[in-house]
C-alpha cells in the first residue's frame, strides 16, 4: 500500500477564484479542516505555465506553500470538449477574458462547436477535469485527478454555480450544473458517491490524506 501524508487541521487554499474558493472551503470543512485563501494572505498569483491540469495545480500549490510556509492546496480544472480536441482545457479561465465573462466564454464554445458542425448531443460530449495538489513547505506532494462526463447544451441553463456550469449536463442527470444546488453538483456521501470532477478528486484525496474529525 502506498503511504500518503495526512493533512493537519489547517491549509492554505491556493486559488484567487472566488467560486472555487467557496467550493474547496466547503469540501474541507466537512473534514474539520480550516482554510485560509491565498488571496486573503496576499500571496502572489503564479503564472500557470504548465501544459496539463496536473502541472498547473502543482505550480499553484508549490508557490503558495513556499510563500506561506504552510501546507497548501490547489486545484486546476477546466472543461474539455471532445469536438474541440479538448479545448478550452487548461485555457478554460482565459477564454472568459480579462473581465472573467463566462457568458462570453460559453458563447465562444458554442460558436466553435457550430463551426465544426457539432449540433447533435453525441457530437457535444465534454468532460470537466479537476487536478488537486497538496504541497507541504518541505516539498512533499500529494496529487489526485478526476473527471465527470457530460454533454454541452445550448442555450445555457441555470444561474447557480460558476464558469461553464450552465452549459454542462452531466451524464445521467436532467439538470445542468447551473441548475443544481451545490450539494447536488458535488453529490458527496452519504447522499451520493461524488458527482462533480472536484468532488470526485476530493474524495480520492480525503480517502488518502484526511480523516473526519
Ligand atoms: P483555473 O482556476 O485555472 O483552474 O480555471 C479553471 C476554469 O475552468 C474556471 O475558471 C472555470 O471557467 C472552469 N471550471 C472549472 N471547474 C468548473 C466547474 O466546476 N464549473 C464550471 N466551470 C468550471
Amino acid at each position: 500500500m502506498t503511504s500518503h501524508r495526512p493533512i493537519e487541521d489547517r491549509l492554505v487554499i491556493a486559488t484567487h477564484n472566488p467560486g472555487k474558493l467557496v467550493e474547496m472551503r466547503d469540501l474541507l470543512a466537512t473534514y474539520g479542516v480550516g482554510a485560509v485563501s491565498a488571496g486573503e494572505l496576499g500571496l502572489p498569483e503564479p503564472d500557470e505555465t504548465g501544459t496539463t491540469f496536473r502541472a498547473n495545480a502543482r505550480i499553484k500549490a508549490q508557490s503558495a506553500a513556499k510563500a506561506s510556509n504552510m501546507a497548501s492546496f490547489a486545484d486546476d480544472s477546466g472543461l474539455a470538449a471532445d469536438a474541440l480536441n479538448g479545448e478550452p482545457g487548461i485555457y478554460s479561465a482565459r477564454w472568459a477574458g480579462p473581465n472573467k465573462d463566462f457568458r462570453f466564454a460559453m458563447n465562444e464554445v458554442q460558436t466553435r462547436l457550430m463551426k465544426v458542425g457539432a449540433k447533435a448531443p453525441e457530437r457535444r460530449r465534454a468532460q470537466f477535469v479537476s487536478a488537486l495538489c497538496v504541497c507541504w513547505p518541505d516539498g512533499h506532494l500529494e496529487e489526485f485527478e478526476a473527471k465527470v462526463n457530460g454533454t454541452l447544451v445550448w442555450p445555457p441553463r441555470g444561474d447557480k454555480g460558476f464558469g461553464y456550469d450552465p452549459m454542462f449536463l452531466p451524464d445521467g442527470h436532467s439538470q445542468t450544473f447551473g441548475e443544481m444546488s451545490s450539494d447536488d453538483k458535488h453529490g458527496l456521501p452519504p447522499r451520493g458517491r461524488g458527482l462533480s470532477h472536484r468532488a470526485r478528486a476530493f474524495l480520492k484525496l480525503a480517502e488518502a490524506c484526511l480523516e473526519r474529525r
